[in-house]
């Protein structure tokens, strides 16, 4: 946006959203020319894995199910052996933003098209991103190439998330529409993304954790976070995207909880210093006090709800502060080490 003039790329990927999607899937990886499949799926999702897995019929060569969080290289190398045995020709996710990182990792090393079937809210199915740990170091890369090419966005394959999942996993998602609102390169066509994002996790989100069978929920909630994903994929993210990277990769956090609980805490942080967000948040929740209306939402999970029952030392707390602001993500406030250091211990 040097000289206001705003560049949009879309890279092609074929999204099918709506109860029942996953039985297209056969169909899907026919398009894809895919003749041996490997199943990629988390363990928790089972019974829908086994289930697609007999969809597959002749076309399945192989099951891996054992997707780690954030890619460890070792389980990558595990997943390559079995690519490399079954000669497969296409990876399917079935899972969280552990099965679908796992899936890019192997399209990384092979070029295999991927078909993403995201369970959780997390949103990875529409990144470029790809993050991998080895010997406990984080790297990332980014490459429009892999960006899964079909996603397949099913409504019922939700129904099997813990409440706690579900709550935390849809503030994960509203943590990449918000700050996509106050991000450096947004544009009217990522606040238009983001409006709904937020509008939609914030309608929903109460909804399905009133009645979790509810259909149009589910459907509602899923759709925002497919265009909360897309905020991730499309804007710089900032200081929450930060906080939660240098605190998850320090003390190895669980993914969706660290972001539910630490985003409050920075919409109060920013939300002064970032007056159109501020004025968009208070049109969407009709409500005066977003900090308040996200921070409900937050607390009411029934884990943990700060970094201390999470397990982070207190006497570390400035450490990560020092680690943020030695090289900050674009963020609406700059961040100083004693105000970040108030901030990481009021979320502690
Ligand atoms: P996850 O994939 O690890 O899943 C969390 C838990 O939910 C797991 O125990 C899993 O087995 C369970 N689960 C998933 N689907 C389920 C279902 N349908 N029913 C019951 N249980 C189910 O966690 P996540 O929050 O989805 O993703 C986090 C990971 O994804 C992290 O490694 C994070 O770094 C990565 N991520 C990457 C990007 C990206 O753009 N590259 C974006 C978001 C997240």
């Amino acid at each position: 946006t040097d000289h206001g003039i705003v560049v949009h790329e879309t890279p092609p990927a074929r999204v099918l959203l709506g109860p029942g999607a996953r039985h297209r899937i056969p169909e899907e990886a026919e398009r894809l020319g895919a003749r041996r499949v490997l199943l990629v799926a988390t363990g928790s999702a089972k019974a829908a894995a086994d289930a697609l897995a007999d969809a597959l019929g002749g076309r399945l060569a192989a099951r891996f199910g054992r997707p780690v969080a954030h890619t460890p290289v070792g389980v990558t190398a595990e997943a390559m052996e079995v690519v490399r045995e079954a000669a497969a020709d296409a990876v399917v996710a079935l899972g969280g933003g552990s099965a679908v990182g796992l899936a890019k990792a192997l399209s990384a090393r092979t070029g295999m098209p991927q078909l993403a079937v995201p369970t959780t809210y997390a949103g990875s199915e529409v990144t470029p991103v790809l993050g991998e740990t080895e010997n406990g170091v984080k790297t990332t890369r980014r490459d429009p190439a892999l960006t899964p090419g079909t996603v397949v966005y099913d409504p019922e394959l939700t129904l099997t998330l813990p409440a706690g999942l579900t709550r935390t996993s849809a503030l994960n998602a509203l943590a990449h529409a918000i700050e996509a609102l106050w991000a450096p390169d947004a544009s009217a066509f990522t606040d238009a993304l983001a409006t709904e994002a937020v509008d939609g996790i914030l309608t929903a989100l109460p909804e399905v954790l009133a009645e979790p069978s509810g259909p149009a929920g589910r459907v509602r909630l899923q759709e925002s976070a497919w265009l909360a994903g897309l905020c991730l994929a499309r804007t710089r993210m900032g200081l929450h995207h930060q906080l939660a990277h240098v605190l998850g990769g320090t003390f190895d956090l669980p993914h969706a909880e660290l972001h539910a609980l630490l985003l409050p805490h920075v919409l109060a942080f920013n939300l002064p210093a970032a007056p159109a967000a501020d004025a968009r948040l208070r049109r969407i929740t009709g409500d005066d006090d977003p900090v308040a209306v996200v921070g409900r939402l937050a607390r009411g999970h029934d884990g943990p709800t700060t970094l201390g029952a999470l397990g982070v030392p207190r006497d570390g707390l400035r450490a990560v502060a020092e680690r943020v602001t030695e090289r900050p993500y674009p963020n609406p406030r700059a961040p100083e080490t004693g105000a970040l250091t108030r901030l990481l211990e009021r979320a502690w």
